[in-house]
């Protein structure tokens, strides 16, 4: 039996024993010695995404053409209905795919915004994800609202206090479930509560969630959650987002971009804009098809893994960096920046060190293992669960640790990256 917390054959027996090991054969590997931990930003290509991709190219642009629309005009709802299933707990008709996250954040806090004439304020938190803190600061300038971002802790997320006492007279409270930076989980009822108390809707970004950590968005009352589908639902880099907008808000909440897709009779081609009722309002333009069928995939992937079987894994993964971090890397300057209790995180962690950026080059460029890194000074570790071994995390903090002992980062002269 293993003894010790740093032996790589406890890694070996958490192996032996995940139930999940089979599918890490669903992701496509091209490298076998590259060490992948940034699932948290771009999942794998997998088997079922490529097959799934090169059958709408083949048989249904190719072949079918323009006919096929007949069925890709349903998707953006059938996949949501998945989407709403398996991972979000919502329910048929509550959630679409279409556009960009980013883009869904505006359409979901305009429309709250507008349900909320007399309001003053929009509330975030500063360690909210870029995309959310600038697209609410721009609708606030719009509105002539006020853009109140409250101090979040670095390494535990949003602080309930800060927040209650930033919410008088907003219209909106819009965090992350999951803070993309240390992995912190938010307390998505508590705060949704919170807002609620105040008059104000809630709405969520569940990009670091969605496949990772299950989401109850019925049963915790959120109002509004958007999420993107190339982290964990590995659809491919800018694959559609999803929104999600719960029953009975429907009618009152109207999104601001009247576009063909949402019009009631479409191809009546009519004057005036009729929106149809319900989630289909919400979409705007011709939708991402071949993105579409990837995120299909990948749902259907995620669902017969089974979200609390990847959230289980998600917790050893990440507690294996984190006993291996406390072992080999305190000691050589690392910090942990992500709350120490699993059940607080998400399924990533992030190390934070005065020359992270150097170290995450050479980790890249050196060792094989691809982190990420996100200024001023941490590096995040994302071990995908549904593609990623505990071995593999073994051997990546393994050459982390000689990597900086060697101080083989001090040397490396990285080539220039606009992407970190
Ligand atoms: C990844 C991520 C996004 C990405 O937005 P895009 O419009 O897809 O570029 C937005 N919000 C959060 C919290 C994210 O983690």
């Amino acid at each position: 039996m293993p003894t010790y917390p740093t032996d790589r054959d406890r890694a070996c027996a958490f192996d032996a024993d995940d139930p999940l090991a089979p599918f890490v054969a669903e992701s496509i590997v091209t490298e076998p010695d590259l060490l992948y931990l940034d699932g948290n930003s771009l999942g794998r290509l997998t088997h079922r995404a490529r097959r799934g991709l090169l059958r709408v190219i083949d048989d249904e642009w190719a072949g079918g053409l323009v006919r096929s629309w007949e069925e890709w005009i349903d998707l953006p709802v059938q996949v949501g209905d998945a989407l709403a299933r398996h991972l979000l707990g919502a329910e048929p008709g509550e959630v679409v795919v279409g556009d960009a996250t980013t883009v869904n954040l505006y359409k979901a806090a305009s429309a709250a915004i507008a349900a909320r004439p007399g309001a003053r304020a929009v509330v975030t938190d500063d360690d909210n994800f870029p995309t959310d803190r600038y697209v609410l600061e721009g609708l606030a300038a719009q509105h002539g609202l006020e853009y109140r971002e409250v101090r979040s802790d670095p390494v535990d997320g949003p602080d309930a206090d800060a927040i209650g006492a930033a919410l008088d007279g907003a219209a909106l409270l819009s965090l992350s479930h999951v803070a993309y930076g240390s992995g912190a989980l938010a307390d998505m009822p508590g705060l949704t509560a919170l807002a609620h108390e105040h008059g104000a809707l809630a709405m969520w970004d569940l990009s670091h969630s969605v496949g990772s950590v299950p989401v109850q968005l019925g049963a915790t009352g959120a109002d509004l959650a958007v999420g993107c589908t190339y982290k964990y639902v590995n659809a491919g880099p800018g694959a559609p987002a999803f929104t999600y907008v719960r029953r009975d808000l429907q009618e009152e909440l109207r999104q601001p971009i009247w576009g063909w897709f949402g019009q009631r009779d479409q191809f009546a081609m009519g004057p005036g804009y009729r929106p149809v009722d319900g989630i289909g309002s919400w979409l705007t333009g011709s939708p991402a098809v071949l993105g579409l069928g990837c995120v299909d995939a990948g749902v259907a992937l995620l669902a017969d893994a089974g979200i609390e079987r990847l959230r289980a894994k998600g917790m050893a993964i990440t507690s294996l960096i984190v006993d291996l971090a406390d072992a080999w890397l305190t000691p050589l300057g690392f910090r942990l920046a992500s709350p120490r209790a699993a059940e607080r995180r998400g399924s990533h962690v992030a190390l934070a060190h005065a020359d992270a950026w150097r170290i995450s080059q050479a980790l890249i460029d050196v060792a094989r293992v691809v982190p990420d890194f996100r200024a001023p000074d941490r590096i995040r570790l994302g071990p995908a669960p549904i593609a990623t071994r505990f071995v593999d995390v073994w051997d990546a903090l393994d050459r982390l640790r000689r990597l900086v002992e060697a101080g083989a980062h001090e040397r490396h002269v990285p080539p220039a990256r606009r992407v970190t």
